[in-house]
């Protein structure tokens, strides 16, 4: 189903977000995710997509894609990022895509770094936006958006102007960057709803359960970390078990409040943990499906 019709049907989307294997991983280590995390009521699965990956490793993100329309019949949605490809390149994609009957893309700029380097074709995720368009107007399109303000970008107010250059090329709906506290989501929520923003907006929730996330994580994205999930995170960074246990319920408060203040919808970054995501979407899915009643 294209998820704009979704967010129609329900008041309370979930998915989840996985990524492909690292190059030196093989594929079945994605699939044994998915095959872990069968049966779980998610409403879509999204795959990220390597923006300085090489093609073999790009075209995994189609083919993970398509399994998961395939194998599991749960909507998928490719991520797909514009700074390093030409068009050409997209247009490749989009054709693959298509093939495969994946019909919603997150469509992405992709981060700039030393791996990364822009082919000029694309400068902004709305040019790719427009593009996707123009090659099928059929494709849905989602869009990724900022909370905590977009790194390269100097106020909140202009992210959000730029924001709306993606929706006005196409976009129907959004996923948050991941964010630790929830009054910057409300805080962000308002401010879209000033500039007339009004398209669906899914939080990203990110669970910390393990030491080596935080510091690549936080700057990575820039996200804050509020004082209640420091304390945790310094008291059990040593115990690996308690901070899995405290990750899962900081992340499941973070859900449920934000279910609570009639949020359009969690998108849970899994990082390919089965583990985590059954124990989280067990824990809230009586009340995203009291929500949808
Ligand atoms: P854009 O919307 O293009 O925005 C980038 C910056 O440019 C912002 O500061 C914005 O304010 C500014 N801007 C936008 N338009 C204009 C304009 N017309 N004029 C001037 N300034 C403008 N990365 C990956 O490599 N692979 C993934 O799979 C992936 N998945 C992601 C999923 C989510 C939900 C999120 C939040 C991020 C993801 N990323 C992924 C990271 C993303 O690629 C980076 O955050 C990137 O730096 C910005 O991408 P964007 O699509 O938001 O860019």
């Amino acid at each position: 189903m294209n998820i704009e019709n979704l967010f129609k049907h329900k008041k309370v989307v979930y998915s989840l977000e996985v990524f492909p294997p690292k190059k030196t991983n093989s594929i079945d280590t994605v699939y044994n995710t998915l095959y872990g995390l069968r049966g779980l009521p998610v409403d879509f699965i999204s795959v990220t997509y390597g923006a300085g990956g090489s093609d073999t490793q790009q075209n995994k993100t189609c083919e993970i894609a398509s399994l998961i329309k395939s194998e599991y019949n749960i909507e998928p949605v490719s991520h797909l990022t514009c700074l390093n490809s030409t068009k050409e390149d997209i247009i490749k994609t989009l054709d693959n895509l298509k093939k495969n009957n994946v019909q919603n893309i997150l469509a992405l700029r992709g981060d700039k770094s030393d791996t990364v380097i822009p082919k000029n074709d694309f400068k902004y995720a709305s040019d790719l936006v427009e593009f996707i368009k123009k090659y099928d107007d059929s494709f849905n399109v989602l869009g990724a958006c900022y909370p905590e303000c977009h790194s390269d970008c100097d106020t909140i107010y202009q992210d959000i102007e730029n924001l709306k250059r993606k929706i006005d090329a196409g976009v129907t709906s959004l996923i948050t960057q991941l964010f630790f506290d929830n009054e910057h989501f409300y805080t962000f929520m308002d401010k879209l709803q000033k500039a007339n923003i009004n398209i669906p907006v899914e939080a990203g929730i990110m669970p910390i359960v393990n030491k080596n996330q935080i510091q690549r994580i936080v700057s990575m994205c820039g996200a804050s970390l509020p004082r209640a999930l420091t304390k945790i995170l310094s008291k059990y960074s040593d115990d690996p078990i308690a901070l899995k246990d405290a990750g899962i319920y900081y992340a499941t408060n973070q859900i449920i409040d934000l279910v609570a203040n009639d949020v359009r919808g969690i998108h849970l970054y899994t990082m390919n943990n089965v583990d985590v995501a059954t124990n989280i979407t067990n824990s809230i899915k009586n009340i995203i499906t009291s929500s949808n009643k």
